[in-house]
Parts: C-alpha cells; structure tokens; sequence
C-alpha cells in the first residue's frame, strides 16, 4: 500500500466564505502534484524522493508561500527555511534562511543523504546547495507582485498609530493565507517520510526561524508516522509539535486522536494552523483549526482536494 498528502498551508480566522479567484489554480497544483507523485510511488519510488518531488512542485507554484512566491520578510526579502526526514533510519536535513537557491527542500534533501550535518543555515546552506547543483536564483525572481502588495499592506498598517505587533489582520487575510507547503508519504516499501517549506510569515524580523525547517516541531518521521506542520511557528516549536503526534501514537492514540490533540497544545499559545499526517497503515489525517487549509491526498488512485472545512 502507499499514499500521499500534501498541504499548501492553514490560516484565517472566522467562517470560511468560499474559494476566491486564485485558488483553481492552487487546486490545480495540488492535483497535479496528487497524480505525477502517486503515480511515481506506485510504480516504486521511495517516500523520501516522493516528498521532496512534490514539495518541489509546491515550491514552483508562485501562490504558495515557499520557493517563487515565497513571502517577504520586514526588510522586503525572501529568507526560506525547509526540513526533511526519513522514518526508516531517522536521517533528517534542514536549511534556514536560505535566500538563493530554487528548491529549499532539495538542499534539505542533499543534506539528508550527506549524513552529516542535519542544520545549515544562511549563506553557508545557499553555497552548499548551490555547489551540489542546486538551481541559483536571484531575489528578484523569487519575488512576485502579489508578495510586494501584501508586504506594502503590513507595512502600511504596521506604520498606522496604535498598532501593535499582535495586529496580523494585513498578513491574514484570505490572499495572504501562510501556504507553507509539506508533504508525508508512504512508499510500497513500507518507509515513511515528511518534508515542508516555507517563506515564513510576512513582515517577520531578521534571523526569526519558525517551526518549518526544525526537526521535531515542523516535521517529523519514524516509523509510525510522518508528518508536516503549517501555521504559527512559535507555538508548533514551543511544543514540539510533529514529534509529539508520534509520542501520542506511541501511547497508543489513533492517527486522528494524535492529531487533533497537537492542535488542542499549540491552540492556547499562538498556534493557529494544521497538520498532515501519514502512518504506517497508509492512514492519513489532515486536521486544521484555523478557516482552511490548503490540502490533498492521494490514496490508491484517488485524489481527495480540499480548501474550507469541507473536502471538495
Ligand atoms: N510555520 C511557518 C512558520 O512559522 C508558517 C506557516 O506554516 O504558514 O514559519
């Protein structure tokens, strides 16, 4: 048995008023993704290539935030951060702040099969990418039009008196929904894997890391499970939130169950978000507690999409 999902991130806050006008194509993505991915770990790929071939089409598709479209920092640059692992043996790999390279995930992926480290950051992480052959590219093209106006916005509000940095209503509105993207997945080897990737939050301070490219909050994989977080970092590091769905599990919980209780931990300090996960059944859980959450699975040839609270 294998299986596949895939999330292009959480937010929002309040009932969810339907798709706007960019989500087919978000959806298209994912559907694509779903296919070309399923296929490929049906006809024998492994989980730890599958995650990083479908993030790496998530990070191409501008309207996710990670790759091309990522989102802008408060100095109005893209810093990217992602993290892979392996639930077979434990190998991870993780890149922070990475401002050069096209396929953040493929640079934690390189890292993974190196062994040794599991964290690179900065400048160090771009110029190890880059000399295994990771694609070089310039600010300039991972920035699109569609980040500038929504870091103009914050910035806008940011700069209106009496605001506070606890007024996000700039960065979550529906067109700037966080969209990390991650995917977990469940090879015919019966190996599992995780991997997600983000931008970040807009306007957020230089050298500010979130939960994505930390092994044990963001993502994680063993042999149970895998998984890949979205929503608000702090709080998914505070808890150790992608580990934890493991831990729930080993003491006996149901996938859903496991879950749904790391949305009940990061609730309380900050953690607005979701979670995809897979286990070794090929059982798979896509819980969020914020208006939507981009997000799919593909499942013996069955693709399942879904945005608002509904699958679609
Ligand atoms: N978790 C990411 C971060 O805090 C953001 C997100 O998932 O939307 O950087």
């Amino acid at each position: 048995m294998v299986g596949l999902a895939i999330h292009g991130g959480a937010g929002g806050d309040g009932p969810w008023k339907g798709p706007t006008d960019l989500d087919p194509q978000r959806i298209a993505c994912m559907r694509n993704v779903l296919s070309t991915i399923g296929d490929l770990l049906e006809n024998g790929i492994d989980a730890t290539e599958a995650v990083t071939l479908a993030v790496e089409m998530l990070e191409d598709e501008p309207l996710f935030n990670a790759g091309i479209g990522s989102v802008l920092s408060a100095e109005g640059g893209v810093t990217m951060d992602a993290s892979i692992m392996q639930g077979e043996d434990g190998a991870a790999g993780s890149v922070v702040n990475v401002t050069k390279i096209r396929h953040p995930i493929r640079a934690a992926e390189k890292i993974l099969q190196n062994g040794w480290p599991v964290m690179m950051n900065s400048a160090a992480a771009d110029e190890n990418a880059i000399a295994s052959g990771i694609e070089e590219v310039s600010q300039e093209w991972l920035i699109t039009d569609l980040r500038k106006a929504q870091w103009q916005k914050w910035k806008n509000a940011k700069s209106k008196p009496g605001s506070t940095d606890e007024d996000d209503s700039a960065v979550l509105d529906h067109d700037a929904e966080m969209g990390t993207v991650g995917a977990v997945a469940l090879d015919k080897f019966g190996n599992l894997a995780a991997a997600t990737s983000t931008g970040g939050m807009t306007g957020k301070p230089p050298g500010r890391i979130g939960d994505t490219p930390i092994i044990g909050a963001g993502t994680w994989a063993d042999k149970n499970v895998a998984v890949s977080c979205t929503g608000v970092g702090e709080a998914f590091i505070r808890t150790c939130a992608a580990h934890e769905v493991s831990v729930q599990m080993r003491n006996g919980c149901d996938i859903n169950t496991a879950c749904d209780s790391i949305l009940k931990l990061v609730g309380p300090i900050g953690g607005r978000g979701g979670v995809i996960a897979i286990d070794k059944d090929g059982n798979i859980s896509m819980p969020f507690q914020t208006t939507l959450m981009y997000r799919g699975y593909w499942h013996d040839g069955k693709i399942e999409l879904g945005i608002g609270p509904d699958l679609i």
